[in-house]
């Protein structure tokens, strides 16, 4: 799967080969809410977290998930000849509430001949083997994802960013995820934590490319305004990736990372209204970042995987 051109395997060269064109994502807001958030594990939510930068306009209103999907693709068609979608359960926790609400909803998102897959963004303490065994159901009709949190690897980074678990509930839903076959799991790690050296964060992508994970998004820290990390970075600025260390760190890790997993993501954007650092992320377009990326590897001659270790291989449960 990986394009001699890419030096890296990209998620949407993998859909696109896997349903002969290209699939787009239909972001979705189903009115979710988060136990860091509502108290029933924490409050305040995770430091850096401001939902609204991570929830794109037309998604905000509380209008039904069905009107949602069926503007996105008459816009997607219109503008881009789409055909095939995926709806994305985007904001919150997607999956934090009883089975029967959950199944209505993503019945209703699939309700639609275009529709060939669900992808549910969710965190690993907001997930169980009743949903799972749901999902599997599911995953023999549709493309299904479950996009988990991971963030870091770091229980103590965890505890500092509020998240309310720790890497080994990750890690424990990530397996239990992957033993349903036909589901494919997501892991989203965000990378430049003021308390987090270089050595540290190669060794969340150590960890997260030990785990049975499909596709892979690779974040940089963002400070974004309303949260508790604003609050941080006020009182003490610390550094976040300029554009060009973003560049070479991120292809360190895309060096390191499992050859298997599938790159979906390499940056964060948030609203310029929201973003307070670093600026670079709502100047440049996703076409410039990757295109620096894919001009980094191949000056270094590198590759996906180049240092991931065979020990680190796949261990999906049996
Ligand atoms: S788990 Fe997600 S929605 Fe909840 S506070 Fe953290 S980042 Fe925000």
């Amino acid at each position: 799967m990986r394009s001699a051109i890419h030096r890296y395997n990209s998620y949407g060269d993998f859909l696109r080969n896997k349903f002969g064109e290209r699939v787009h994502k239909i972001p979705v807001n189903a009115g979710f809410t988060c136990p860091n958030r509502d108290g029933k594990i924490t409050v305040g939510g995770c430091t850096y977290c401001n939902i609204d930068s991570f929830t794109p306009e037309n998604t905000r209103a509380r209008i039904p998930i069905r009107q949602q999907v069926q503007e996105s693709i008459d816009y997607l068609k219109t503008r881009l000849k789409a055909r095939r979608y995926i709806v994305y359960f985007q904001p919150y926790s997607n999956t934090y509430a009883p089975l029967s609400h959950l199944q209505k909803l993503y019945q209703e998102a699939l309700d639609h001949p275009d529709i060939v897959g669900l992808s549910v963004g969710t965190r690993p303490d907001c997930m169980d083997a009743e949903k799972l065994d749901y999902f599997e159901e599911l995953a023999r009709d549709y493309f299904v994802t479950i996009e988990y949190g991971i963030e870091s690897s770091s229980d103590k980074t965890l505890k500092l960013i509020n998240r309310g678990h720790d890497f080994a509930c990750t890690k424990q839903m990530i397996m239990e995820t992957a033993r349903r076959k036909e589901v494919h799991v997501c892991g989203h790690a965000i990378f430049g934590f003021p308390n987090e050296t270089r050595e540290r964060m190669l060794q969340t992508v150590a960890d997260v490319s030990d785990m049975p994970i499909d596709f892979i998004k690779l974040h940089n820290l963002h400070v974004v305004r309303y949260t508790e990390l604003a609050r941080q970075y006020k009182e003490k600025p610390f550094p976040v990736f300029s554009f060009h260390e973003w560049v070479d760190f991120v292809s360190e890790i895309v060096e390191h990372l499992n050859p298997e997993f599938m790159i979906e993501r390499f940056y964060g954007d948030a609203p310029k209204h929201l973003l307070i650092q670093p600026k670079w992320c709502e100047e440049k377009s996703a076409a410039e970042v990757i295109y620096a990326i894919q001009q980094r590897l191949e000056a270094l001659d590198t590759y996906q995987g180049r240092y991931f270790s065979q020990e680190h291989k796949k261990t999906i449960a049996a």
